[in-house]
């Protein structure tokens, strides 16, 4: 597949007006061809135009040509499935194979939000009829439907370099809700973002919708990011990466003449506490999983396993071994990008100032990206005196937290952070302390998993992934998930409308047959 490099604004092909970049390939550390564009406020500005001037068109299509779009997205992504896995993997040095698997989840996302579209439930309508005759005062007839928030900005990940970047989760919610999207595409991928792209674009172009539907921008450093959120035509945001990105997003958008919503997924260190019995039968089985799901991505990944609390006793020492010995046998794997790599080592540098020991390392290094598997441990007492310890380390890394006791235990746990996610491996008889440290998770997490590991992430109507901060900066959203469409809708309220004048979906003989709401029954 030929790559330009070019930015894609609309129908726009757009060369570099400020400098250009080669993506890396992190296994070799040789930089790969095509150069990509770099663009700055100017293209933002022409990108947000296109989107806004798209907007008013696209955010009234029809449910069922909204959701024709989004499956011909799938079906083009499904037809660049194998060439953009494989520049992906050049790009990123994770494996095709996976990388298939995730064009594939990518696909599968948008045929999932066209179904979301036909079905109309979430523009969530709610009647409540006039009623002329009301004492003291009549009631007017009122009608809500939610539409779309308007333009959203979106920042793909780095980690997933397909599901949650140019067309991932975040792009197709916002085109299922009626919102139109500018992504800024992340430096560490430019050639997989450029193929995503494409296959978006070519839909909106052949679905005969505007072409500020869809917009992709790329820059040097902060200013394109910054540029986007600072944009009068943006109204919403998301981004996956680090917390320090993501509060610096956030803020400055909270500082514009007009602030906006930005929702944020950041850091999660998704605690896994065995419960004595479970630890006790099957440690060296937990243990072993453990640390398998701890090097998915080479632990580059949101949902990653980073801290196991267990109480010294019986199955602890076999617990131990298992892990020492799974990662003993780690090879050491090259990391996304120089950035990420030196954060790793810094990270585990914190861990062992803090008074972590490591006590168990995988294959040493043989590039200069390789993220080396490492197993630290420390005990209870020294976890609760070091908030340093409670961090996300993004790499293959784990911590092992020795308890004295299930009082212990829970106070590790009310010591917290808010999390994407929480595990709990029990048994019957564990069911007394897995009450009392139900809720204590229930308030620091978006999801509690039972018997199992967090990892990997259904895409469901049930599906939460988002949390108390710093998981993300809005808990009562999700970003993954059929309900992540909420984040790009607010309800509107119409009253007193003539039939003919109301939203389709409003009218009294409901043409479109989407489920609603009357007197709130
Ligand atoms: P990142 O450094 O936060 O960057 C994410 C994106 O935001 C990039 O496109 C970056 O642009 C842009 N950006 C960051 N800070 C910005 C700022 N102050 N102003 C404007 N734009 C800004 O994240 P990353 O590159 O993916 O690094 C990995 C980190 O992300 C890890 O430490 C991990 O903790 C976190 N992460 C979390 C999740 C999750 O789901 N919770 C998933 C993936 C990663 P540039 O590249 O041009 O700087």
């Amino acid at each position: 597949m030929k790559l330009t490099g070019n930015l894609l604004l609309g129908a726009n092909e757009v060369p570099a007006s400020a400098g250009t970049m080669k993506a890396l390939n992190p296994a070799t550390h040789q930089l790969i061809e095509p150069d990509f564009a770099f663009g700055g406020a100017v293209e933002v500005d022409r990108a947000a135009q296109l989107a806004d001037a798209a907007f008013d068109h696209y955010s009234h299509t029809s449910l069922a040509e909204r959701a024709a779009l989004l499956e011909r997205i799938a079906d083009n992504l499904d037809v660049v499935a194998q060439p953009l896995a494989a520049r992906a993997a050049l790009e990123t040095g994770l494996l095709e194979a996976q990388l298939l698997g995730e064009a594939a989840k990518a696909a599968t996302q948008f045929r999932q939000f066209a179904e979301v579209v036909r079905r109309g439930r979430f523009l969530q309508v709610a009647i409540d009829p006039a009623q002329p005759e009301r004492q003291p005062r009549p009631r007017m007839d009122h009608r809500l439907q939610s539409i779309a928030l308007g333009p959203v900005a979106v920042f793909g990940a780095s980690n997933f370099p397909i599901s949650y970047s140019v067309a991932g989760g975040d792009t197709a919610a916002a085109l299922a809700a009626g919102a139109t999207v500018i992504v800024k595409a992340h430096n560490a991928h430019p050639g997989a973002s450029e193929i995503q792209a494409r296959a978006i674009r070519q839909a909106v172009q052949d679905s005969g919708l505007p072409e500020g539907v869809f917009s992709m921008v790329r820059g040097a450093g902060n200013a394109i990011g910054e540029a986007l959120v600072d944009h009068p035509l943006i109204k919403a945001v998301t981004f996956t990466g680090s917390e320090q990105g993501g509060m610096a997003l956030y803020r400055r958008a909270q500082q514009r003449p007009e602030p906006i919503p930005v929702f944020t997924e950041m850091a999660s260190v998704n605690p896994t506490f065995i419960l004595p019995q479970a630890l006790a039968e099957r440690g060296a089985q937990i243990g072993d999983g453990f640390v398998e799901r701890m090097l998915v991505n080479v632990g580059q990944a949101c949902l990653k396993p980073a801290i196991l609390i267990a109480i010294a006793g019986p199955g602890f020492d076999p617990l131990r071994a298992a892990m020492i010995n799974r990662v003993g046998m780690a090879p050491a794997r090259p990391m996304l990008t120089p950035g990420i790599h030196g954060s790793y080592l810094n990270g585990l540098d914190k861990l062992k100032g803090a008074g972590a020991t490591p006590v168990a390392e995988g294959s040493p290094a043989t590039a200069a990206l390789d993220g080396q598997a490492t197993l630290l441990e420390v005990d209870g007492q020294r976890f609760l005196s070091e908030t340093a310890l409670a961090q996300e380390v993004f790499g293959p890394a784990a911590l092992l937290v020795k308890v004295e006791d299930e009082a212990q235990m829970l106070a590790v746990a009310r010591a917290l952070r808010g999390q994407l996610s929480a595990a709990m491996h029990l048994e019957e008889e564990d069911l007394g302390l897995a009450r009392r440290l139900l809720p204590i998770l229930e308030r620091r997490t978006g999801r509690i998993v039972v018997n199992a590991f967090a990892h990997p992430q259904e895409v469901s109507f049930a599906s939460v992934h988002g949390g108390p901060f710093p998981a993300s900066s809005d808990s009562r959203f999700t970003s993954v998930g059929m309900t992540s469409i909420e984040r790009f809708l607010r309800p509107v309220c119409y009253q007193g409308f003539p039939d003919a004048l109301l939203p389709e979906a409003l009218r009294d003989s409901n043409p479109l047959g989407v489920p609603r709401s009357v007197e709130g029954r």
